[in-house]
């Protein structure tokens, strides 16, 4: 239809547009990556090595403990939908600084928006603090947290540890793999 716009225009427009400095180092920019009707949308922090050579978020080792952690609730990738705050690497895959996730907000918006999940899973406090700036990933963790936020049309979030964070730590990668089991349930309470 025309005038109707499909998550790739979305994405080229935004990077087009984009004025962060980020995209001066990086190979290419990390679109969000799945199902546009995806119920389910999880939020990372920004691209990592492998996913800036590839070009696809989550596709390293964090990518593939997200896979296994899917499988476990039935879902593969292509069933959800999967994106970061910042859509750059930065480089030695730094903290993004605030000025670069300022520049990518309005992206993960319309995103979102386009979308329209029941639930946005925020992995890691950096995908947190997006949303609730006051919140520790440590008390909110495995919770369904209830918010509207300004122009994002779900009002449902759900923060799990990060899987990288979580990767080496044996107690962390337990609670977010224990978490990441209550997805399910956390869905069909919603409405
Ligand atoms: N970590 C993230 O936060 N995002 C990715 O895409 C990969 C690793």
């Amino acid at each position: 239809m025309v005038g109707m716009n499909t998550l790739l225009e979305i994405h080229q427009r935004r990077h087009k547009e984009n004025k962060c400095e980020l995209k001066q180092t990086v190979t290419q920019p990390v679109f969000g990556d799945g199902n546009p009707k995806a119920k389910i949308v999880f939020i990372g922090e920004a691209p990592g090595k492998d996913e800036d050579l590839q070009g696809k978020p989550f596709v390293g080792r964090a990518g593939k403990f997200l896979n296994e952690m899917l499988e476990t609730i039935k879902l593969k990738r292509e069933d959800v939908y999967i994106t970061n705050t910042v859509k750059y690497r930065p480089p030695n895959n730094r903290d993004p600084l605030p000025e670069e996730i300022k520049e990518c907000l309005p992206w993960l918006i319309e995103e979102l928006n386009f979308i329209k999940p029941k639930v946005i899973v925020m992995l890691g406090r950096h995908a947190l603090n997006r949303f609730f700036p006051t919140e520790k990933i440590s008390e909110v963790h495995g919770k369904l947290l209830k918010k509207k936020i300004g122009s994002i049309s779900t009002e449902n979030f759900f923060a799990l540890y990060h899987p990288a964070a979580a990767l080496y730590n044996g107690g962390m990668r337990e609670t977010l793999i224990d978490d990441f089991k209550k997805l399910p349930l956390v869905l069909k309470k919603i409405k």
